[in-house]
This record gives C-alpha cells, structure tokens and sequence, in this order.
C-alpha cells in the first residue's frame, strides 16, 4: 500500500522535477503518465489506466502532480490568465432544493431578493465603468418567473452596454426557461444567442451521474438533459464552460468517467472553453448535516483533481481553470503548479458590495491576480471569456504588451 503524503510533502512538490520522481512511480502508471507526455494527448490513456491516474497515492500521487506540471507548460505555456468580470445572481429564490445548495431561499425568507431588469442593467453598466468585459449572470430558478425573463434580462443588458460579454444561465436555467416558453431547446438557445447571449456557463454539472446526482439534488436536470443542452448550445454557436464538483459522495471513477464525456462532447463540438474543478464546501449544508457528504475535499484531492484533469482532458480541453473562490490563496497557486493555467474571474461584485459598506463577500482584484502570478514565477494576462484575446499584464508601471506584441507569445 502506498504511504500516505504528509501536509509538507504535499505542499513541496513543485520543488520536484520529473526526472527525479519519475523513477519512483510504479512502473505501469510512470509509462502511462510518460505516453501523456509524449503525444500531449489524454487519448493515449484507457479506462483502467485513467483509474490507476485517479486512484494515485503517495510516489504515484507526487509525480502526477509534477507530469501535470509538466504538460501545462507545453499546452498553455507560463501564462497565467484571468478574466476582468462581475458576478450577478440576480435572485437568490428557488424551488429546486439541491442539497449542496446554501445560496438558495424561499420566497418568503427575510433574506430572499429579486433583481429586476434596471437593476440587473445597472450592475451591467457599473462593472463596465470599472473595466469589466463580462457579466456572469446566473439566478435561482423562482416559480412564475415571467416567460421570457431570461431574453429579457439579455436585452436590458446590451441596451445599456452593447460591447459587455453575457457569460449567462446554467443549464438548468435554460431546461426552465425551455418550459416556461414550451420552445424547442435548439429554437429557445438560438432565441437567447440572438439576444446577446455569449457564451453559457457549464455549471449544473456537479456529477454527471444519475445516482450521484439524486443523491445532491432529486430535481436537478438529468446527465442526458445536461449533455442535450450544452451539445445545442454548442451547435447553435454559444460555447460553454465544462465543472465537476468533486469532495462529496462521488468518488475518483465519477472524475474520470465525467472528464471522457467531457472529451466525448468536445471532439464532437469543439464548444468548451475550458474545465474548472469546483470543490465542495461542506458547511451550511443539507448534504452534509444529513450524513450523506464528506467534508469537503482534502489537500490531496484538490491538487490531483486539477493535475488529473491536465492529463486526461491534454488535447482536448487545454485551458484548466482554479476556482479560487473556493480555495485560499496558497491553494490556488498550489493548484496553479499542479496543471491549471487560468484563474477564473474576478468577480467584482463583491468588491462593489463591499465598498457599498457589506462586510462578507470575496473579491480579487486584477492586481492580486497579477501579484499571486508573479510571486510563483509566472506572468499574468487578462483575457476575454472565450481566450481569444489576452493582454499580458507586467508589475505596476512597467509597460504593458498585448499577446500579439509580445516578445515570444507563450499562450497556445
Ligand atoms: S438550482 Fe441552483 S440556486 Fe437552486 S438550489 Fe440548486 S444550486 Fe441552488
């Protein structure tokens, strides 16, 4: 049996090159890993080796995290990236009931709130004057929403900023919004791209796998409902973000059998951008509180999930995102060594709601972005949502060069 890493052993790894660990992974999962890194491709690998990758431990584990490490640099190079936007959740009521859930209320708690069109615009217009060029707009589902509400908060949003990326509605949004209209979904998806949707977040997604997904949620849309929505919305020209929330009642094999559909989709459409690994956070919750999560992932799990998303999605998907709004910071940089190469978000509305005087909330404003890329060796860029333009950001007044300019373009 392997050994089980210690905390420090764990948190070192990036001191650890591959020449070095290599010789102590067992043979067969060194080989698999060393094909990966050969044809920088997660196709090499069959089911029973991307078991072994998931199920890695000590040795096994370490040097997972230094191929992962490895594979990034050749993919998307030592450019860290990350996108200048405000998060709006425009109501916080909903029916749905996902026990993972401590966001949602009924219509009737004191807390509950619902943002009307103007408002919605408004926040739009504010993230704008501040330098945002997206807006992440996702909700709960309330019952009686109006029909057309999800085309409606489009509109308002580029009548009043028509150059704002809408980064909008979880697929389980649209499976709603598909009900309330009664429109096919490809017609329904199309209705809303033409409206200004840009681009769909592939949340909803936890794991794809219907026992599982019973367990987090008896209502939730089904795997086949998610996979139908998102490959439409890839055909209808909207590309889509691709999650997995991993540190509940799943275990390695969902990881894996989630990220060959991934794959499966992508070489179908070509319309994900990228993977983010979201971790379970256990507190306030019903899953947890009824005994049927764990607490959360460990240090160990979050680190291999995203150097196991590098290798098995490499090829596909090559973009692997940190979701650090549910890590700390030296987390984040840890999972930044250990295959990811983007940062997410911003989320500025935090930033607003605590300058409006809130106490709580998280916010990372693009100068912390580009001071925890620096102090780990790498060089910051913002992006625009779909990677197609990025602007290389230096420390605080040095010169600024856009990608193209750039003396040897390292983002692939
Ligand atoms: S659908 Fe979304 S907002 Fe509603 S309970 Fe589930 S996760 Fe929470």
């Amino acid at each position: 049996m392997a050994r089980e890493l210690t905390l420090s052993e764990l948190e070192s790894f990036p001191s650890l090159d591959w020449e070095e660990i290599g010789p102590r992974l067992t043979p067969p999962l060194r080989s698999s890993i060393e094909r990966v890194l050969e044809s920088q491709n997660g196709a090499e690998l069959s089911l029973q080796e991307c078991y072994a990758l998931a199920n890695a431990e000590g040795d096994d584990l370490l040097g997972l995290l230094v191929a992962a490490n490895v594979l990034r640099a050749e993919l998307a190079g030592n450019i860290v990236t990350y996108v200048v936007n405000r998060n709006i959740n425009f109501t916080n009521i909903c029916f749905v009931g996902c026990k993972f859930c401590a966001f949602s209320r009924g219509p009737r708690e004191s807390d509950s709130y619902f943002l009307g069109l103007e408002q919605v615009a408004q926040k739009a217009v504010e993230a704008w004057q501040l330098g945002a060029t997206e807006v992440c707009i996702q909700g709960g589902l309330p019952r009686g929403l109006p029909k057309f509400y999800y085309r409606d908060l489009l509109r308002a949003v580029k009548s009043s900023v028509p150059q704002m990326h809408i980064h909008a509605f979880s697929p389980m949004e649209i499976v709603y919004g598909v009900e309330l209209t009664g429109m096919p979904l490809a017609d329904y998806l199309s209705m809303l791209r033409d409206n200004g949707l840009g681009t769909l977040p592939g949340t909803a997604a936890e794991i794809l796998d219907d026992e599982i997904r019973h367990i987090l949620s008896a209502n939730k849309l089904s795997t086949a409902q998610w996979v139908e929505v998102i490959g439409t919305a890839h055909r209808c020209g909207v590309r889509t973000t691709s999650t997995l929330m991993y540190g509940h009642a799943e275990t390695p094999a969902h990881w894996v059998r989630q990220m060959r559909l991934l794959r499966e989709i992508q070489s179908e459409t070509g319309g994900f951008t990228e993977f983010v690994p979201l971790g379970f956070v256990h507190q306030n919750t019903l899953l947890f509180h009824q005994g049927l999560a764990r607490t959360g992932p460990t240090l160990a799990e979050h680190l291999k999930i995203h150097a196991l998303a590098r290798l098995l999605l490499a090829g596909s998907i090559n973009n692997i995102q940190v979701s650090w709004v549910k890590l700390n910071r030296r987390l984040s940089q840890l999972c930044l060594h250990a295959g990811a190469n983007d940062y997410g978000g911003t989320l500025m509305e935090e930033n607003i709601s605590r300058e409006a005087g809130a106490s709580a909330g998280q916010y990372i404003s693009p100068e912390d972005f580009q001071a925890l890329i620096l102090e780990i060796g790498r060089i910051p860029a913002e992006r625009n949502t779909t990677y197609s333009r990025i602007r290389i950001k230096l420390p605080l007044n040095e010169e600024e060069w856009t990608a193209e300019q750039a003396p040897e373009t390292e983002f692939a």
